[in-house]
């Protein structure tokens, strides 16, 4: 469905430029933009996914993943097609170039399935959910309305006056940090600064988040890289959960797939600077939360069986405030 598109201004011979995404496009009419679902109709920008879904599921929240929001809770789940980045790696790539039909839905459908199944909320997720900006404000605000929450799963890549804009609307984010240097983001056809942006503004402006690095041999698995990732991460708060993801070749990306061993070494300089740090897919690692201070056992997972001791935001044992959301 078309809808028109917000965070564009009009150009010469009834081309637009788009100032959602710092690729800040300038699309001529009847083109669309590199994320392939904002299209120049005679002089105007569209949102041509508007209410547009190409999957839809309830899932555990610790598969977005979230770890520090409403442990345990399960989280109605939605995308559209595609994406402002152009990972060789992609596991969703059939979604993220547009290989896949799309339902309609109308935001109060989505709220009254999440009810009916006990969801806690709605998660923006699977394609990259902030190229599809009209859609995911006007449904977020809907989910709000009901008393129900609201989940971005995002490369991050936003220009921040629409990040802003979006924010009151937003209650948790899992960030996908990709690396640490402008040349790997160089790769994914991005830029690593906006990224880092997003995850400062949504952590002053109290959005929950968590940031997921997916671990590549030899693109970014350099350890001095990594090391000023973790301490950068630091530098906002010790207390922003770290995600590491093993990788498996997907898509066009031959690299051989990540060894666990990787993933253990680098968990262990991520917690020299971090509170929380997980490594979500490695099948024998344990990804228990403790609390920093008393390290008493508050969050027990085996894959997506978990089990919460927090009733609030408190340790259990020594009662200190927690980056938790519960
Ligand atoms: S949101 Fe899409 S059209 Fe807009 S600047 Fe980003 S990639 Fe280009």
């Amino acid at each position: 469905m078309l809808k028109e598109a917000r965070f564009y201004e009009p150009r010469k011979n009834s081309a637009v430029k788009c100032m959602l995404c710092p690729h800040e496009c300038l699309i001529n009419e009847s083109k669309n933009g590199i994320c392939l679902i904002r299209k120049n109709i005679k002089g105007k920008l569209f949102q041509t996914a508007y209410g547009e879904l190409s999957s839809f599921a309830i899932d555990p929240i610790e598969k977005k993943p979230l770890y520090h929001f409403h442990p345990s809770s399960s989280i109605l789940s939605i995308g559209t097609n595609g994406c402002n980045f152009r990972c060789d790696f992609c596991q969703n790539w059939h979604i993220s170039t547009l290989q896949t039909p799309r339902q309609e839905a109308s935001p109060a459908e989505l709220a009254e399935k999440a009810k009916e199944a006990g969801c806690v909320g709605i998660a923006f997720t699977y394609n990259e959910p902030l190229i599809w900006y009209e859609f995911v404000s006007d449904c977020a605000a809907e989910f709000k309305k009901q008393g129900l929450k609201n989940v971005i799963v995002s490369n991050g890549y936003i220009n921040q006056s629409p990040l802003k804009e979006l924010i009151p609307l937003i209650d948790a984010a899992n960030i996908d940090l990709k690396g640490f240097t402008e040349s790997f983001y160089k790769d994914v056809t991005g830029g690593l600064e906006p990224v880092k942006n997003t995850i400062k503004t949504l952590y002053i402006s109290e959005v929950l988040v968590e940031v997921t690095n997916l671990v590549i041999p030899d693109r970014n698995d350099n350890e001095q890289d990594f090391d000023a990732m973790c301490g950068w991460l630091a530098s906002i708060s010790r207390d922003i959960p770290l995600h590491l993801s093993a990788y498996f070749p997907a898509y066009k990306s031959k690299e051989r797939p990540t060894d666990p061993e990787t993933i253990i070494n680098m968990k262990k300089i991520a917690e020299k600077h971090l509170n929380y740090v997980y490594a979500g897919n490695l099948r024998h690692e344990k990804n228990d939360s403790f609390c920093p201070h008393c390290k008493a056992l508050l969050v027990k997972r085996n894959g997506y069986k978990v089990e919460s001791y927090l009733k609030t935001n408190r340790c259990t044992e020594c009662g200190k405030q927690l980056y938790f959301c519960v």
